[in-house]
C-alpha cells in the first residue's frame, strides 16, 4: 500500500489540478488576475520544495506512522477494534476536524502565522494557491498528522483517503471558479466552496480569521467561525507583501524570516 500510495496521490493530484484548470475556464470567477499563470511555477515550486524537505526529514511520513501504529496495535482506533467500515469514515472526519483546529492555531500564534502567511500573501487565487504553503508549514503539518496517526491509531486507509481528499479539496476551494448560485449555497451547508473560502483570503483580518475549514464547513458553523459574506469587495493577499516580486519563489521561502 505504501508503494501504491505515491502513485495514487500523484495521479489524483494531477487529475484534480487539470480538472480545476478546465473548470476555471468553464465557470470563471471574473476578477482581474494580472499575474495569472506567471505565478504557477513559483506556487508549484514551493510545493515541490516542501515535498523534498518532508522526504529528507521523514522518509515515510503520515502513512508510515499509521502503519507503524497499526502493526503495534497502538492508538484509540486500534484499542476500540472497530470494524474498518466504521473506523475509516470516522477517522477521516476526525482528521478533518484536527486540520481545522491546526489551521486556527496557525492563525493565532505569531510565529506560525508568519509561515502560514506565505499562503495568504498570494495576491491572486486559483487552484495553485491551494498548493502554495511554506515548506516548514508542510513539514509541521506532517508531524501533526504523524502524531495523530499514533495517538488516535488512524487506520492507514483513512490516512490515505484523507490526504488525497485534503489535497483535492484545497485545489477546489482555492480555484478561480464561480459555481452556479443554487449549487454553491447547497454545497456550503456541508462543504467548503470557493466563494466561502475566498472570504478567508480577504485582506480584512476579521475575515481572514474566519472560514478555517478545509473539507467540511460544519466545524466553522458549529464553532462560530463561519462568515457567509464579506463586508465588501474582497482584496486578496497581505498588504505588505503584495508586490509582484514578493510572489517569486525565493521571496516566498524567505518571507517568514523578514520583517516589514
Ligand atoms: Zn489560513
Amino acid at each position: 500500500m505504501l508503494e501504491a500510495e505515491a502513485t495514487i496521490r500523484l495521479s489524483v493530484f494531477l487529475a484534480v489540478l487539470a480538472g480545476m484548470i478546465v473548470l476555471e475556464r468553464a465557470l470563471p470567477w471574473r476578477v482581474a488576475r494580472p499575474l495569472g499563470m506567471w505565478r504557477w511555477p513559483h506556487n508549484l515550486g514551493l510545493v515541490v520544495l516542501g515535498s523534498v524537505l518532508v522526504r529528507l526529514v521523514v522518509p515515510a511520513p503520515a502513512m508510515g506512522a499509521a502503519f507503524w501504529a497499526e502493526t503495534r496495535g497502538i492508538g484509540l482506533f486500534h484499542w476500540l477494534a472497530l470494524p474498518g467500515w466504521v473506523a475509516v469514515p470516522i477517522a477521516v472526519v476526525l482528521l478533518d476536524f484536527l486540520i481545522y483546529l491546526q489551521h486556527r492555531v496557525f492563525h493565532a500564534i505569531p510565529w506560525l502565522w508568519r509561515l502560514h502567511r506565505v499562503h495568504h500573501a498570494d495576491t491572486e487565487m486559483d487552484a495553485t494557491t491551494g498548493l502554495r504553503f511554506h515548506p516548514l508549514e508542510i513539514l509541521l503539518s506532517v508531524f501533526i498528522k504523524m502524531a495523530a496517526a499514533v495517538v488516535l491509531g488512524i487506520p492507514p486507509e483513512a490516512m490515505l483517503i484523507f490526504e488525497v481528499l485534503l489535497n483535492a479539496s484545497s485545489m477546489f476551494e482555492h480555484a478561480a471558479i464561480t459555481l452556479p448560485p443554487r449549487l454553491d449555497s447547497a454545497l456550503r451547508q456541508v462543504i467548503v466552496t470557493p466563494s466561502l473560502h475566498r472570504i478567508h483570503h480577504s485582506e480584512r483580518r476579521h475575515e481572514t480569521d474566519s472560514n478555517f475549514g478545509f473539507n467540511l464547513s460544519l466545524w466553522d458553523r458549529w464553532l462560530g467561525t463561519l462568515r457567509s459574506q464579506p463586508d465588501g469587495p474582497i482584496t486578496l493577499g497581505i498588504g505588505t507583501y503584495n508586490a509582484a516580486r514578493d510572489q517569486r519563489i525565493d521571496q516566498l521561502v524567505a518571507q517568514p524570516f523578514r520583517r516589514r
